[in-house]
């Protein structure tokens, strides 16, 4: 009879790009695949194996222990290359020793593949190293789920007793027992305690209190399995080392460039557009307008590929001279063959001093909802200054934006790129009967704002601002708030 063999392969903690190479290599020589309800699908991604989920946590079409050994048997009877894929590592807490012993019983070939285990990567991913010098040298890991009856009970006392960390596995569900458990040992109620939910995965959270507290917070929070407790000093340089979350408002069409900007910056970017952006229908005398003007301003990428849609702005603007308000602008109309100035300054001084003696009417072509601050400047310094609105900024109706502002006490960063993404986002909260929620919050993180306007309408709206770049771009601001977080 041929005879297959079985790899009993780490996963790591969700995030499959924190799987070994070895896993990735063998998931693509595999004939069967076993894996667990809680994997990301992603990891398959492109897998040709027979897949069969063994749903440990799915409820209904559960396999016991027994079963899963069964088919991996069975499977590897037929002459099967099997990979048993398992969250973490296999042999921690995973039962892959049980499955292993199984398989030699029968006499089965059979290979561990070692992974990532979640009790030190998702402390890790929240920011908390489990060792650290003269702060702990030692490391305890612990199931927070013991069965009932069983022949060796967890010694609370001795774990207490223990200095370092100590890390608790599946103890969601008894953590208010474990904690007090704890206490009752002689561990201080003071201690520092964390509970890391969904380590690796894009959902992941984490929270921390003390160890007396812990429970009652985590019940607060709605935190789930998986997630793991840290208890120890240790939990304090998350303060410092943990990745900052920030929210970034901007309309979809951005969301992808802009979260990709924040994580190179070393944040963690949650997407959450408040603005979308609705085209106007043109004035009938736009070419009249556009032919009486010097010089064509515009202030977004949004505004030149909108207007660029239009052939007869596209000839018109051929002959004209072209501002861009910064350097995102410039390169939008740079991609249809347009050379823009740029001032130095994005303000109407910056403006007047790159217009003087070079034009002296001005065409902007923008939101509806621009703000009146470079355009009046430019009045008062005696230029001629027309405005012709290319869309319309309006609130998204995008429900990632509702659960941020579910969830606006968590976020550490608020990133506000226009005066509309300020205005959006708190109409959204009091509609949603959060705004004290989300006025709180942002008086507990870090306001930033992209530029001058978008200052002025947070402070008119009540919110205080943390931080305004020098230049007003989004990579500017990301800068500044990277200085900050050292
Ligand atoms: N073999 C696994 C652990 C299996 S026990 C490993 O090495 O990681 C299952 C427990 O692991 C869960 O109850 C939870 O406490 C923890 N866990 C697994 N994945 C996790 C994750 N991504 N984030 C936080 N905890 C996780």
């Amino acid at each position: 009879m041929a005879r297959g063999k079985v790899y009993l392969v780490g996963a790591g903690p969700g995030d499959p790009e924190l799987m070994t190479l070895k896993a990735k290599r063998l998931l693509g020589e595999a004939d069967v695949v076993l894996f667990d309800r809680l994997l990301d699908p992603r990891m398959l991604d492109g897998v040709r194996a027979e897949l069969i989920d063994v749903g440990k946590n799915a409820g209904r079409h559960k396999l016991n222990q027994e079963g899963i050994n069964r088919l991996l048997i069975e499977k590897a009877q037929a002459g099967n290359i099997v990979v048993r894929l398992k969250g973490g590592d296999p042999y921690l807490f995973g039962r892959g020793g049980e499955e292993a012993l199984a398989l030699l019983e029968k006499g089965i070939p059979f290979e561990v593949v070692p992974g990532v285990t979640s009790s030190i990567a998702a402390p890790a991913l929240a920011g908390i190293p489990v060792t650290h010098r003269g702060v702990a040298s030692s490391l305890t890991i612990v199931t927070g789920h013991e069965e009932p009856g069983k022949e060796a009970p967890l010694d609370w006392s001795a774990i207490a007793a223990l200095g370092g960390t100590l890390v608790v596995l599946m103890g969601v569900s008894r953590l208010e027992k474990n904690a007090a458990a704890l206490i009752a040992a002689g561990k201080p109620s003071s201690t520092p305690a964390a509970m890391v939910e969904k380590g690796g995965w894009p959902e992941q959270r984490m929270i921390s209190a003390t160890l007396g507290d812990i429970a009652r917070k985590a019940k607060e929070e709605g935190i789930e399995s998986p997630a793991i407790l840290v208890v120890g000093e240790v939990v304090t340089l998350a303060q410092r080392l943990a990745k900052k979350k920030i929210a970034i408002l901007r309309p979809d069409a951005q969301q992808k460039e802009s979260a990709a900007l924040a994580e190179n910056y070393g944040f963690s970017p949650i997407s959450a557009p408040a603005i979308a952006l609705a085209k106007k229908p043109l004035p009938s005398d736009l070419l009249e307008r556009l032919g009486r003007a010097e010089c064509v301003a515009f202030t977004s990428a949004n505004g030149v590929n909108m207007a660029l849609q239009s052939p007869d702005i596209r000839q018109a603007l051929a002959s004209k001279m072209l501002v861009s308000i910064g350097p995102k602008t410039a390169q939008a109309l740079a991609v249809h063959g347009l050379t823009a100035a740029m001032p130095q300054e994005y303000s109407s001084q910056g403006l007047e001093k790159l217009l003087s003696n070079r034009c002296r009417s001005i065409l902007f072509l923008r939101s509806s909802q621009g703000s009146r601050y470079l355009s009046d400047g430019l009045r008062a310094a005696g230029i001629d200054v027309d405005d012709i609105p290319l869309y319309e900024v309006v609130p998204s109706g995008d429900p990632r934006l509702d659960e941020l502002i579910k969830r606006a006490r968590s976020v550490d960063i608020f990133a506000f790129t226009s005066s509309s993404t300020a205005r959006f986002l708190i109409e959204r909260a009091a509609a949603m009967g959060r705004e004290k929620e989300l006025f709180r919050a942002l008086a507990a993180g870090t306001v930033a704002a992209i530029g001058k306007p978008t200052k002025e309408e947070l402070t008119r709206l009540g919110v205080e601002v943390d931080v305004m770049p020098d230049e007003f771009t989004f990579v500017a601001m990301l800068a500044v708030l990277r200085e900050l977080a050292r």
